[in-house]
């Protein structure tokens, strides 16, 4: 059986079916509609009371942010679109408040799930969570912990709700396996953050799972094991028990500097894409962020964000890293990244065409406004402002210039910020890369995008499918350019670091540490291994390495 891999690790042990109860519920006429109303009314500030008691509990036993979802249910709970028609029903239809409760929910539950945004999508579980808490309350039913054995087990269920989840007793949940959800769904979420492997959306093949079935899965490939066979499930345990050797081993690393065996350090950063990713960058023990791809603040909405918004989450980025450094990067859109709302053109080829800088150096007034949020949120902490696309000096130059304008009108309106912020650019285009020692002297710092460096240099679009085996990041000529661009940074005393995917890569950071980068941004959950890796290097023999792989010919 096969779901989605949503929270790393392997789980083997037995299953705990986890029924989500749907109590029957009957349409009954009432006489006296005010005491339905203030049944209801009751039945709400009682689930007030036990969601705010699950949003302590889940910000000591967890942490804030996990139960941030717990605010989300209060405002539902005060929401008078779904209470207010609820009550509305009692008093023109004369029902009784539970069913009246539970026809709204259904009807915003379909609306939501109709949507054509996945995270809205998934919402829907949020409505069903909290109606039902109502309906229970209004019932009399509690819904009771889950009882789980004392070897721990793993849970089977439809769907878990953030309010089940919170109530579980963690130390003995192996896994976590759903029918329903996807990444971003909480279950997911809290599943990642407590570190408990699971697997959703797997169907309907869910239901041949029987209570007391032993289960095996990889939390990260998303494959169920049923009653595995002896071979099988021993397999599972060794996998198992080298992921938690590991796992404790890289532990080790956190508080460590990312340093070679004969000294020579380097900084490793984390790759974000929302303020949401910070819990795992924190965990992970980032020494700054690398790379905010603030195009995500763009996405999954119907108009831009406005400069408050976006100061807002720029701003919380910068203060979680308390004085370590953040590099955001303007908005790249274009490409492979539509935002439907800013009408792209239909292009040939969307790659080469109207994109990240070309669009912000266009339509001026949506670069400004981002513009103005990051240097106003660089009074947080230390913030570096990156761009990214440049082919050519005249776009640097224009960019750098509304930066300008952008500071003066800051200045006029004495709005505080780091007049001293650093600013850098992408390496992600062969002109740049080449041009590097005359655009080494034009900013603070280089980071190199090899995702996109690869596919401009070897002509090989990186998402498409057919022509992945010629994708290759260890291509002579992207090893060139990148020690070529490393070497002119050098040469003007500035930092250059990559955010491209190749930064976290095993096979690749002996070479890039003996290319000499100063800073490797990777995604968060990969800087323990990378720190380790380094810390196993000699620089001297890497040196050798690199430049062994940038002259060989393929
Ligand atoms: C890159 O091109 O390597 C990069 C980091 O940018 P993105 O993947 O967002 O295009
Ligand atoms: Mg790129």
């Amino acid at each position: 059986m096969k779901g989605i891999g949503v929270s790393p690790g392997i789980a083997v042990g037995k299953a705990i079916l986890h029924k989500n109860k749907e109590t029957e519920i009957y349409k009954k006429e009432i006489k006296d509609i005010e005491k339905e109303i203030e049944k209801l009314k009751n039945a709400l500030s009682e689930s007030k009371d036990q969601i705010k008691e699950l949003y302590e509990k889940t910000k000591n036993e967890v942490g804030e942010d996990e139960a941030e979802i717990f605010r989300a249910h209060m405002m539902i709970l005060d929401d008078p679109e779904i209470f207010g028609k609820a009550e509305k029903k009692i008093y023109e239809m004369k029902v009784n408040a539970e069913w009246a409760l539970k026809e709204v929910s259904n009807m915003f539950v379909e609306i939501f799930r109709n949507m054509d945004n996945e995270y809205m999508r998934e919402r829907a579980a949020d409505i069903i969570d909290v109606t039902g808490r109502v309906i229970n309350n209004l019932m009399g039913s509690k819904s009771g912990n889950l009882f789980i054995p004392e070897e721990g087990g793993i849970i089977v269920a439809k769907d878990l709700t953030p309010s089940d989840t919170a109530q579980m007793d963690k130390e003995k949940i192996l896994g976590l396996i759903t029918e329903e959800g996807g990444k971003t769904s909480h279950s997911a979420i809290m599943a990642r953050s407590l570190e408990i492997p699971a697997v959703v959306g797997t169907g309907k093949e869910i239901e041949s799972i029987r209570s007391g079935d032993i289960l095996a899965f990889d939390g990260d490939e998303g494959t169920i094991h049923i009653n595995p066979a002896q071979e099988t499930l021993r397999s599972c345990m060794d996998k198992k028990e080298d992921y938690e050797t590991l796992k404790n081993k890289l532990k080790s690393f956190i508080g460590k500097k990312s340093r070679t065996k004969d000294g020579y350090e380097v900084e490793i950063s984390a790759n974000i894409g929302t303020p949401d990713d910070m819990d795992s960058v924190l965990k992970h023990d980032a020494e700054g962020i690398g790379l905010y791809r603030t195009e995500f603040l763009y996405m999954d909405r119907d108009t831009l964000p406005t400069e408050d918004e976006q100061f807002e989450a720029y701003k919380k980025v910068a203060e979680k890293m308390e004085g370590k450094p953040v590099i955001i990067r303007t908005l790249d859109v274009g490409g492979d990244k539509d935002l439907p709302y800013l009408n792209l053109p239909n292009e040939e080829n969307p790659f080469l065409g109207y994109r990240a800088i070309r669009i912000c150096l266009d339509q001026t007034d949506i670069f400004k406004t981002q513009l103005r949020a990051i240097v106003r949120a660089s009074a947080y902490g230390d913030i570096k402002l990156m761009f990214p696309m440049i082919s050519g000096m005249e776009e640097l130059k224009k960019a750098k210039k509304i930066l300008k304008t952008v500071k003066e009108e800051l200045v006029n309106e004495h709005i505080y910020f780091n007049e001293n912020m650093k600013v850098g650019m992408m390496i992600e285009i062969p002109s740049a890369a080449i041009m590097s020692d005359i655009f080494a002297k034009e900013v603070d710092f280089f980071s190199i995008g090899t995702n996109d460096l690869i596919q401009y240099t070897t002509a090989v679009d990186r998402g498409n499918k057919d022509i992945a085996h010629l994708y290759n990041k260890f291509h002579p000529a992207v090893l060139r350019l990148i020690k070529i661009v490393v070497e002119n940074g050098h040469k003007e005393g500035i930092q250059v670091g990559m955010c491209g995917e190749s930064a976290g890569d095993p096979d690749m950071i002996p070479l890039l540490i003996g290319m000499g980068l100063d800073e490797l941004s990777m995604s968060p959950v990969t800087i323990l291994k990378a720190r380790q890796i380094i810390s196993e290097l000699k620089m001297k023999e890497m040196e050798k390495k690199a430049q062994q792989a940038a002259n060989c010919f393929m």
